[in-house]
């Protein structure tokens, strides 16, 4: 069951359920839609009857899907995350997030972010921990990586975006980004997900290369379980019998999600094709397709990138890439924030 509250005295419902669940088991508590969602298991009447009885304004929700807390019901017109204090994905600006497949160097992320930057993106990503297929692949440059990510973006006032490997690390992950990203390797890692949704970070989700729709909304459910509500989706393809690309990018995946949930969803083309000519046609047609941002690979030099170079941007690509969006985005009646260059700071 899943009732949807207005109650100034939040603390109460906490301790109701407190009182009688155990570890809280089976139940969730999470702020949504500027009410407070609250889930309990439909066998538990007494419960149910209690918390009914708790105020007048709510609402009680028994048909509800696996993945209650993302419901669209909760939030009608889709709910907002911050990307720092800078930005957003969700709200009315289409959230453009760039950079490096991984962090190499200072002077590697520090350019990348400039040329970030210079195409309007409002967030750097980059891998410090990377979930390589490949024992002998580039495995990222761990802490030191996570120094640089957190230098630069002091530097550019440019919040970061960085993948979580494992739980043995969300605290430092937690500590040097504003972003923790679950990759699509780790997609239904749930000890993971929790770890990382108990930090009250923004959470990345990518969908499982093997996933469903509904698998991806779950995955989601354990981070908004933990009451965290900030959870941002990226499709990044699925597996299928296609060759010609490195995965399948699903971009009705983004009409659904859009449909059924109030999360916000943005689109990696990069590791969805996988080949450089690719990532505009599909990054023009994820902005169509309806989705709040995108997660795009650039270089500034891809044939010396250490990870992915092929689906790498250079600073021309990108350029001509942030352009032709600017002008879908337009045509939609949405809007990427001005580009800014490097220094600019936060305004
Ligand atoms: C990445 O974004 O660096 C990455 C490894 O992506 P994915 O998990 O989608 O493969
Ligand atoms: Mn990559």
């Amino acid at each position: 069951m899943l009732f949807i509250y207005r109650v100034a005295d939040e603390q109460s419902v906490r301790d109701l359920i407190d009182a009688r669940v155990p570890n809280r088991h089976g139940t969730a508590i999470c702020r949504i839609g500027g009410g407070l969602a609250v889930v309990v298991p439909d066998s538990d009447v007494e419960l149910a009857a209690a918390l009914r009885e708790f105020s007048a304004e709510h609402r009680m929700v028994t048909d509800h899907a696996e993945a209650a807390l993302s419901d669209r019901l909760l939030a009608p017109s889709g709910s907002v995350v911050p990307l720092g204090a800078s930005a957003t994905v969700g709200g009315a600006d289409f959230a453009l997030i760039a950079g490096p497949c991984a962090v190499e160097s200072h002077q590697q992320l520090a350019d990348s972010a400039a040329l970030a930057k210079s195409g309007g993106a409002v967030a750097l990503r980059g891998g410090a921990f990377k979930p390589r297929t490949s024992p002998y692949s580039f495995q990222g440059l761990g802490d030191d990586g996570l120094r640089m990510l957190a230098k630069v973006s002091a530097e550019t006032g440019l919040p970061v975006v960085t993948e979580v490997v494992d739980v043995t690390v969300v605290d430092a992950v937690a500590e040097h980004a504003d972003v923790l990203q679950i990759g699509t390797r780790n997609a239904q890692n749930f000890s993971l997900i929790r770890a990382a949704g108990r930090t009250g970070k923004p959470i990345l989700l990518k969908r499982g290369f093997g996933c469903t729709v509904a698998e991806w909304l779950q995955a989601a459910e354990y981070v908004l379980a933990e009451g965290n509500p900030h959870v941002i989706l990226c499709e990044r393809g699925i597996r299928s019998f296609e060759s010609s690309t490195r995965f399948t990018l699903d971009l009705s995946a983004v009409a659904v999600v859009k449909h059924i949930s109030h999360l916000p969803v943005i689109v990696d083309p990069s590791h969805g094709v996988g080949h450089r000519h690719l990532i505009k046609p599909m990054a023009l047609a994820a902005a169509a397709a309806g989705a709040d941002g995108l997660m795009v690979d650039i270089h500034p030099d891809p044939k010396a990138a250490l990870c992915d170079g092929n689906q790498a941007l250079g600073e021309d690509a990108w350029l001509d890439l942030a352009s032709a969006l600017r002008a879908v985005l337009a045509g939609l009646g949405r809007s990427l924030p001005a580009a800014k260059p490097v220094g600019a700071g936060l305004s």
